[in-house]
């Protein structure tokens, strides 16, 4: 069966199973559950690694950056206001963005089937 990549990753970027969209991803901040209470899906194959905080990155870069360049050209503000002002910004956008993205990526794998998502589950019935 095709499984739709963008679905896919945007239930997982919603913290949901990629599979079904009705569990929980994570059992915690970044920890992937197990498996899926609703549908069995086995989330045990997941290999996100270094990839969420790297998009992370890149993406609060590409947010954070232009607003800041355009600050500056506007106002100018002083150091101690651009620190106060960019600083939790940029910590609470990754903070918010980053089980989100890894979310995405981990449904992005299970769509692709990589790491094991694509195996056949062995039936409980069977011996
Ligand atoms: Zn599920």
């Amino acid at each position: 069966m095709k499984r739709s990549i963008w679905r896919s990753m945007w239930r997982g970027f919603n913290l949901r199973c990629p599979h079904c969209g009705h569990q929980r991803l994570f059992s915690g901040y970044l920890r992937v559950s197990p498996a899926c209470r609703n549908c069995g899906e086995d989330f045990s194959h997941h290999q996100a690694d270094d990839a969420p905080p790297y998009f992370t990155i890149i993406i609060v870069a590409h947010i954070v950056v232009p607003v800041m360049v355009v600050v500056e050209k506007v106002w100018s503000p002083p150091i101690g206001i651009q620190l106060a002002l960019w600083l939790p910004l940029i910590a609470g956008l990754c903070l918010w963005l980053l089980p989100k993205v890894k979310g995405a990526i981990v449904g992005l794998q299970w769509a692709l089937r990589l790491h094991g998502f694509g195996e056949t589950k062995v039936s409980s019935s069977e011996p």
